[in-house]
C-alpha cells in the first residue's frame, strides 16, 4: 500500500507553504506600516468606499462592518461590501486602499467584468475539486490502483488550481481600479497613493503565492499518480 504523505515530492508542498507564509507575513507588516499613516482627507475606509461607489454610479451596494483583521471582501450575492476592524472606521492610507480595492470588486461586478464572472462560475466546481480530489485518489489507490479514479481526482484538483489562476486578474484589476479612482477623485494625494500601491501590491502577492502553491500541489499529484503503471 502506497502512503501518499512524506515522500520526496513533499518538498513541493513545503515550498508552497513557505511562499504563502512569506506573502502573508509581508502583507501584514505592510498593512501595519500604512495603518499608521493617516490620510490627509481624514476619510474613513467606509466613507471612502461610499464615495467611490457613488462616483461609479453604484447605489445598491451596502458598506458594512465585519469583525476580524484583513477579512475585507465584497460579496456579490447580497451586494455587500464588508470592511474589517482596521478598515471600516479608520482613516489610514492602508484602510482607504483596502476599501477602494473592495470597491474595485463591486465595480467589476456592476460592469460584468469577464474574469470575475468566470471566477464566480468556477467556484462550485473548485470547491468540490478541493474537497474530493484527495479522497478520490486515496479510494483509487485502495481499489488496486484505479487510474480512472485517480485521474478524476487530479482533474478535479486542476479545477481548484484554475480557480486560483482566474483569481489573479480579478485581484490585480481590482487594485488597479482602486489606485486609479483614489488618484482621480483626490481621496488620496501623491505619496498616499504610493503607500496604497504598496499595501495592495503586498496583498496581490498573497494570491500569487496561493496560486503557485496550488500549482506545486498539482505538479506533485501528477508526479506521484499521473498515468503510471503499477503492479
Ligand atoms: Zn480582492
Amino acid at each position: 500500500m502506497y502512503l501518499p504523505y512524506f515522500d520526496s515530492t513533499y518538498f513541493l508542498i513545503i515550498i508552497g507553504a513557505v511562499l504563502s507564509l512569506a506573502a502573508s507575513a509581508r502583507v501584514k507588516t505592510t498593512f501595519a506600516k500604512y495603518s499608521k499613516v493617516r490620510s490627509l482627507s481624514g476619510m474613513t475606509g467606509a466613507q471612502a468606499a461610499e464615495r467611490i461607489l457613488y462616483s461609479a454610479g453604484i447605489y445598491d451596494v451596502a458598506v458594512m462592518h465585519v469583525s476580524g483583521s484583513l477579512t475585507d471582501h465584497y460579496d456579490p450575492r447580497d451586494k455587500t461590501l464588508k470592511l474589517s476592524d482596521n478598515v471600516y472606521g479608520q482613516s489610514s492610507v492602508a484602510a482607504i486602499g483596502v476599501a477602494a480595492h473592495e470597491c474595485g470588486h463591486a465595480i467589476q461586478h456592476d460592469k460584468g467584468y469577464v474574469p470575475l464572472r468566470l471566477r464566480t462560475a468556477i467556484v462550485p466546481v473548485a470547491n468540490i475539486g478541493a474537497t474530493v480530489s484527495w479522497p478520490l485518489i486515496i479510494i483509487g489507490l485502495f481499489l488496486g490502483y484505479s487510474q480512472t479514479l485517480i485521474n478524476l481526482g487530479i482533474i478535479l484538483f486542476s479545477c481548484a488550481v484554475l480557480f486560483q489562476l482566474v483569481t489573479l486578474p480579478v485581484e490585480f484589476n481590482a487594485s488597479a481600479r482602486a489606485v486609479r479612482i483614489l488618484d482621480e477623485t483626490g481621496i488620496l494625494y501623491g505619496e498616499e497613493v504610493t503607500g496604497t500601491k504598496k499595501v495592495l501590491g503586498a496583498a496581490a502577492l498573497t494570491y500569487v503565492a496561493a496560486a503557485a502553491a496550488s500549482i506545486l500541489q498539482l505538479l506533485r499529484l501528477v508526479i506521484l499518480f499521473g498515468g503510471r503503471n503499477r503492479d
